[in-house]
């Protein structure tokens, strides 16, 4: 099993219990607050969040965009309570969780939060379907409903066919639809995508942005990080980065021009474009 597949089942969490006590409370799904992240390296010390404050409704449906490099992956990681900030507060459902314990992150994870990344994060030694009833097994879902709900999510997904597989022997497309199965299996409020179309084909991105704009419609709260501007006018709003700051909040048109939202500024415009 690689490095990375031992992180994807560590973050799937080992709690047990109720989903998300505080989620009934309405609100944001998200709140930061003066985010900002450094990461330090001996004596040079990379400032890559610097300061972002941001508000994620129930419901909505996000794209993130900005230049490699300007902190993108670093911010859903934050998001996502995969990693912590240096400085600045967070709440998830309504539940301030700057400073929680490494358990309540990793329960509010397990319970609450999908993860679908560029690069599949599949573990290979597993089937198709083993490896979307990962997702269940440290929840308290019977044998028998875990297998059940695999089966549907999978034949939601249009892989009813494949459970059996190995995702080796899948296309790229396809292994993220394996990807997206698990990340919704657990019916989670909050859906973290990075850049999930970024290793498709034409073809394979839209029918993964179709399970994305699917899953919106059902009530799910999805983030995306995107480099396509056509993708990002599928979400309701785009927040773009910039060196570690939020320089536009608005919504992408269908030409690729973000707009910001109450801000006629042209200025602000072009750079956020
Ligand atoms: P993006 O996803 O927008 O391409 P990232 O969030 O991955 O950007 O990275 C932002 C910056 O932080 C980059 O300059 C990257 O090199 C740096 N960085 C990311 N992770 C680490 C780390 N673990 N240690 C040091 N620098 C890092
Ligand atoms: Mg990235």
């Amino acid at each position: 099993m690689s490095y990375k597949s031992l992180k994807l089942f560590n973050f799937l969490g080992h709690q047990h219990g109720p989903i998300l006590a505080a989620d009934e409370k309405g609100g944001a799904v998200l709140k930061l607050e003066d985010i900002s992240r450094t990461y330090r390296n001996g004596k040079v010390e990379a400032r890559v969040l610097k300061g972002i404050s941001l508000e994620i409704g129930r419901g909505e449906f996000v794209a993130i965009t900005g230049p490699s490099g300007c902190g993108k992956s670093t911010l859903l990681n934050i998001m996502g309570m995969l990693d912590r900030p240096t400085a600045g507060r967070y709440w998830f459902c309504g539940e301030e969780v700057t400073d929680a314990p490494e358990s309540r992150f990793a329960r509010l994870r397990n319970d609450g939060i999908g993860f679908v990344f560029q690069s599949f994060n599949l573990i290979e030694e597993m089937s198709v379907a083993d490896n979307v009833e990962a997702a269940l097994i440290y929840r308290s879902v019977k044998r028998g409903e875990r297998r059940e709900r695999v089966q549907a999510v999978l034949e939601r997904v249009g892989l009813g066919g494949q459970a059996k597989a190995r995702p080796a022997r899948l296309s790229g497309g396809e292994q993220q639809k394996v990807a997206f199965a698990r990340a919704l299996v657990s019916r989670p409020r909050l859906l973290l995508a990075d850049e999930p179309t970024g290793n498709l084909d034409t073809e394979s991105g839209s029918e993964v942005m179709g399970l994305l704009t699917q899953a919106v419609a059902e009530g799910v709260t999805v983030v995306m990080v995107t480099h396509s501007h056509a993708h990002a006018a599928q979400a309701q709003r785009t927040i773009r980065l910039l060196d570690g700051l939020v320089v536009a909040d608005g919504r992408t048109d269908s030409s690729g021009l973000l707009r910001v939202v109450g801000d006629d500024d042209p200025a602000i415009r072009a750079k956020a474009g």
